[in-house]
C-alpha cells in the first residue's frame, strides 16, 4: 500500500465539510441580523421608544460579538438558542407594540429558528413561538388579519422544517457516497485517513489499544486472469463482505487498493487483533466464493500491528505493511505481528 497517498488527502471528513458549510451560513445570519437590526435601532432611538432600544442594543452587542468571536457557528449543543430567544422576544414585543408590523418579522425568524437549530429542538421552540405570537397577536390585531397571518406562519414552519429536515437526509446520504468505495460498499480511502487520525488522538488521551490489520488477496491477478475483471469485480465484492463479516461491528474495514483492505480496531492489543486476522484468515481459505461457473477458492496474507505509545500513525501503517509482504515472502495464505517479527 502506498502510505504517503493516505497522508496526502485533505483529513476533512464529509461530515465536517457539511458542518462548515452550514457553521458559515449561520455566521452570515448573525450578520444579517445586525444589518437589519441597526437601522431599526436608530429608529426606536429617534421615536424615543427607550425599551425597545435597550433591548434592541444588548441584542446588537450579543450577536455581533459572537460572530466576530466565532468564525463558523455549528448548530451543536443548542448553541444559537440565545440568539433564537432573543429574536422571538423581539417579535412578541414588536407585535404588542406596533402590532402588524411586529408580527411580519415573525417570517425571517420562523426561517431562522428551521435552519440554525437542531431538527427537534426546532420544533420545540417553532410551535412554542407559534403558541406565543398567537396569544399577543389576538390581543393587539384584529382578529381576521390575525389569524390569517398565523395560519401563513404555520404553513412558512411545516415548509421549511420539512426542506431542512430533507436536506440533513441528502448531506447525510452524500457524506455516506464521499467515504464509501463504490465496488464494495466499505469504507474508501479517504475515511481512513480521518478514522486513524481520531483513534490515535483517543489513543493519546485514555491510551486505549488500538490495533490495524492490513490484508492483500493472494494472486488476484491470476484470478482476473483466468475468470476476467467482471467477475474478479464480484470476487472483491464478496471478499469485502467476508471481511467485514469477521470483525466486531466497532472495528472498520477500508479498501485502500485494488484487492487490499485495512481493518482499524479500536480496544485490541496486538494479541486480539492477531486472533482475529487468523479467524478471517481461515474463513477466507475455507469458503466457496460464488461464480455463475464453479465455486471459486482464494487465500489472504495479513499483516498485524499496534499502535505504540506516542508512535506516528504513518509508522505504524508502515509496520503493518511490512508484515504483511513478510507474509507474501513466507509463501503467503498467513498472518504476521510484529511479535512474530522481532522474534
Ligand atoms: P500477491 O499474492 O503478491 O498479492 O499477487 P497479486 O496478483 O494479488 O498482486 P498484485 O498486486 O500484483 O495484483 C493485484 C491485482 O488486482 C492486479 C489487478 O489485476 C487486480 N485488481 C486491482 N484492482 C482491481 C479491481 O478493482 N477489480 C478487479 N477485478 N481486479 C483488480
Ligand atoms: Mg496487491
Ligand atoms: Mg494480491
Amino acid at each position: 500500500m502506498d502510505l504517503r497517498k493516505v497522508s496526502d488527502t485533505p483529513n476533512d471528513s464529509a461530515d465536517d465539510v457539511v458542518s462548515q458549510f452550514t457553521g458559515k451560513v449561520a455566521h452570515r445570519i448573525y450578520w444579517g441580523a445586525v444589518l437589519v437590526t441597526l437601522p431599526l435601532t436608530i429608529i426606536q432611538a429617534l421615536e424615543g421608544k427607550w425599551l425597545m432600544l435597550a433591548w434592541l442594543c444588548a441584542f446588537l452587542c450579543y450577536t455581533s460579538i459572537t460572530a466576530l468571536r466565532v468564525k463558523r457557528l455549528s448548530k451543536r449543543r443548542g448553541r444559537h438558542i440565545i440568539f433564537i430567544t432573543l429574536l422571538c422576544a423581539a417579535v412578541m414585543y414588536s407585535t404588542l407594540v406596533n402590532g402588524i408590523h411586529g408580527l411580519l418579522w415573525a417570517y425571517p425568524v420562523m426561517a431562522s429558528i428551521a435552519f440554525l437549530l437542531s431538527w427537534r429542538l426546532a420544533i420545540v421552540v417553532a410551535v412554542t413561538f407559534v403558541i406565543l405570537l398567537t396569544s399577543v397577536s389576538l390581543y393587539t390585531i384584529e382578529p381576521d388579519v390575525a389569524w390569517r397571518s398565523l395560519v401563513s406562519l404555520l404553513v412558512l414552519m411545516i415548509l421549511t422544517l420539512t426542506l431542512v429536515r430533507l436536506l440533513t437526509r441528502m448531506q447525510r446520504h452524500f457524506t455516506e457516497l464521499a467515504v464509501t468505495d463504490t465496488l464494495t460498499g466499505v469504507y474508501n480511502r479517504k475515511q481512513l485517513q480521518t478514522d486513524i487520525e481520531q483513534l490515535v488522538a483517543l489513543k493519546a488521551r485514555h491510551g486505549r489499544a488500538i490495533s490495524a490489520a492490513l490484508c492483500d488477496i493472494d494472486y488476484f491477478k491470476d484470478v482476473n486472469d483466468k475468470y476476467g475483471h467482471f467477475d474478479g469485480d464480484r470476487l472483491l465484492i464478496q471478499a469485502a463482505q467476508l471481511i467485514k463479516s469477521n470483525f466486531r461491528a466497532s472495528d472498520k474495514v477500508f479498501r485502500v487498493g485494488g484487492e487490499e483492505f485495512v481493518i482499524l480496531m479500536p480496544d485490541t492489543s496486538l494479541e486480539g487483533a492477531t486472533q482475529a486476522a487468523e479467524k478471517l484468515r481461515e474463513n477466507f481459505a475455507k469458503t466457496d466464493f460464488e461464480l455463475k461457473q464453479d465455486p471459486v477458492n482464494m487465500t489472504i496474507s495479513i499483516g498485524v500491528s499496534e499502535l505504540g505509545k506516542d508512535e506516528n500513525w504513518l509508522d505504524w501503517l508502515e509496520r503493518a505493511d511490512k508484515l504483511l509482504y513478510h507474509a507474501k515472502d513466507m509463501g503467503r495464505n498467513q498472518v504476521r505481528n510484529t511479535v512474530q517479527e522481532i522474534a
